[in-house]
């Protein structure tokens, strides 16, 4: 018995290495099943239906030039690349990098994760605060009795008492408030600890620090001359960036307010709310949204829109979660073209699970469109870091919740990769995910972007959408980030670029009719960057000449006919050029610049049944021809 399982075993020990032994004797057919795993993963991820033309082939490679150059500038530990490490150390560089620069010109479509008071730079909007008439009746919390209150600045005729628990006093009269001081109290960046930055994927400890932020100057955007201001000033910021459409998380009700110094609102410290006698809770906030964002359209007509996805706070209590659905669903009924989804926001593991909501978020039944934030979480299925001891399940069992309570896309999603089952039920039901890198860093998900799940799901061909989640709170207003870091870390293209792109318009909430407009704009948009960047690059010099590594496979069929890769360095000098091979005295033929690392050249058909070996020579203008030292024999 024993001597029959070791002869067995031996038997399939001989076999495997005699499969192993003749693929790597036989490069030709190893080759061949190589390729045919690349092909399959191109299938599964669906990039294969992304056909780039001859300009966008051009501005692929050039991309990627600028993506091999800046890696060679960071990639050494002494100057760190830049996915692999901390945010708040390499905003500055990234902002400056040629690949940043770049990708900032890129038509991104939509940016389908913000919450709305976290978009705009925090600089931005204190600017507008300090520039504004409201200037006057600016008020900044002094000393407060709790850390969230603490520098938070509001507008009032007379501020609340002292016995408020918060002492307010007028910002113009107290020099120590400059946009400056403001800006390193009131963003993620600038008050992380010591402690935190040692402990990056303590996820806890940078809520912690995240919480004392939310509400800083929230109120004063509730004031219309503010609202009309900020709002203005956060389309002109994403469009600059050439993003034309924003879906954005917001509370439901956002009473709007005018300062009143007739002494007649001497209740709320001066605010005289407009909001009296609404058609339903949050008309008049939606019609002035809705009339600033018209305008701005009107004067760019390459935008497509902004619209509201009306959050709900998950720490909150059923009945509260109740009356807030009721009410978002009658703003839905209302105001379709502007609230686009539900969602519950804050904290997954201090907050409570979708299934503390359950009946509440079972009645909602798909109108308006669950958009939840799911499993942006560290934690495992069977530990429970909430503080609340009714909750039943963890963060991370969010996402059944999410799959069976119909979300139409889910928020960072980060949790996905350990269901992988789950993961597969998303793409089977068309769910995105929407993926916001560099927020899953700051607050202790992902350390090392390069190694982020997000581009996991895109090879595994679901739909993944990129969104910024609160840069304004964490301390930037670009919304190349996130793009920057995707593009750098995860090995992604210019299909792939288009791919994230084109998914923003498909799962968003637009309607079909404004969907075809929507990417008839982006379209126009794109086309646009394409001829300009690939004309940038075809005027390119490029000076270090190419070097040649490797011919894959370096044996062929006997009578030629098929592709060979061609591995080295610096193939940038064909970007823009016709590419050519040769095969020892053969016809030239035809080759394919992939990136600046590889060149895929046409073997050419030959009649003969010669064995025969032949040097290889490339072309990158399509005239001169460069010796490689590489060879290839007609063998099979
Ligand atoms: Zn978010």
């Amino acid at each position: 018995m024993t001597l029959k399982i070791i002869c067995y075993s031996l038997l399939i020990l001989i076999h495997n290495s005699s499969i192993q032994a003749r693929n790597l004797e036989n490069e030709y057919k190893y080759n061949q099943e190589r390729d045919k795993l690349i092909e399959e993963e191109e299938k599964l991820s669906q990039i294969d239906q992304i056909n780039l033309n001859e300009e966008e082939k051009i501005v692929d490679d050039y991309l990627h030039f600028l993506k091999v150059q800046e890696f060679l500038k960071t990639s050494d530990s002494s100057i760190g690349f830049p996915p692999a490490r901390p945010i708040e150390e390499k905003l500055n560089e990234i902002r400056s990098s040629e690949v940043f620069q770049e990708l900032s010109k890129l038509p991104k479509g939509g940016n389908m994760h913000t919450h709305e008071n976290y978009i705009l730079g925090h600089r931005a909007v204190l600017e507008i605060l300090f520039n504004a008439p409201e200037f006057e009746d600016l008020y900044v919390a002094e000393e407060s009795n709790s850390q969230s209150r603490h520098y938070s600045l509001d507008l009032f005729v007379n501020p609340p008492p002292i016995s408020s628990g918060v002492k307010w006093v007028k910002v113009k009269d107290n020099s120590t408030y400059t946009i400056d001081f403001l800006v390193k109290k009131h963003t993620l960046m600038n008050i992380l600890t010591d402690e935190a930055k040692k402990y990056p994927t303590d996820s806890r400890m940078r809520w912690k620090l995240m919480d004392t932020l939310w509400g800083k100057v929230t109120s004063t955007f509730r004031h219309v001359n503010i609202r009309a201001k900020f709002l203005t000033e956060l389309l002109s910021t994403v469009l600059k960036e050439n993003v034309q459409y924003m879906e954005t998380r917001a509370s439901r009700i956002q009473r709007l307010y005018i300062l009143d110094k007739s002494g007649g609102s001497s209740e709320n410290f001066g605010k005289k709310y407009i909001d009296e006698s609404e058609e339903y809770p949050g008309k008049t906030n939606i019609d002035f949204t809705r009339e600033i964002v018209n305008n701005f359209t009107a004067s760019n007509p390459e935008f497509i829109g902004y619209k509201i996805i009306a959050a709900s706070n998950r720490k909150t209590t059923n009945e509260r979660i109740k009356n807030d659905l009721i009410i978002s669903k009658e703003m839905f009924e209302k105001a379709g073209d502007m609230i686009k989804g539900i969602d519950l926001v804050a904290e997954e593991d201090s907050g409570k699970s979708h299934m503390f909501f359950l009946e509440n978020l079972l009645n909602i039944s798909g109108n308006p469109s669950p958009l939840y934030h799911t499993a942006e979480t560290n934690w495992p299925d069977d530990l429970l870091p909430s503080p609340f001891d009714n909750d039943p399940v963890s963060a991370l069992q969010n996402t059944y919740e999410s799959v069976l309570l119909g979300a139409k896309r889910v928020g960072h999603g980060i949790g996905f990769f350990k269901h992988p089952y789950l993961l597969n039920e998303l793409k089977k039901r068309d769910v995105a995910i929407e993926i916001c890198p560099v927020s899953n860093q700051i607050l202790g998900y992902t350390a090392d972007l390069r190694n982020h799940p997000g581009i996991g799901y895109i090879r595994n061909g679901l739909p993944v959408v990129l969104g910024s989640d609160d840069p304004g709170g964490f301390g930037y207003d670009n919304f190349t980030i996130d793009w920057y870091e995707a593009f750098m870390g995860w090995g992604l293209d210019l299909r792939d670029l288009k791919k994230l792109a084109s998914n923003s318009i498909k799962y968003s909430g637009l309607n079909s009719e404004e969907k075809t407009i929507a990417v008839q704009k982006w379209e126009s948009s794109w086309n646009s960057y394409i001829s300009t960047t690939r004309l940038k690059a075809c005027k390119l010099q490029f000076k270090i000449d190419p070097t040649f590594n490797r011919v894959l496979p370096r044996e062929g069929a006997l009578n030629g006919g098929e592709k060979v890769h061609i591995y080295g360095r610096h193939f940038e000098k064909g970007i823009c050029q016709t590419i050519k091979c040769k095969f020892g005295n053969y016809e030239e033929t035809e080759g394919e610049l992939l990136n600046t690392y590889l060149i895929n050249c046409q073997v050419p058909s030959k009649s003969n049944n010669d064995v025969e070996e032949v040097p290889i020579s490339i072309s990158l203008n399509g005239t001169s021809f460069i010796d490689t030292d590489l060879s290839f024999t007609f063998k099979y």
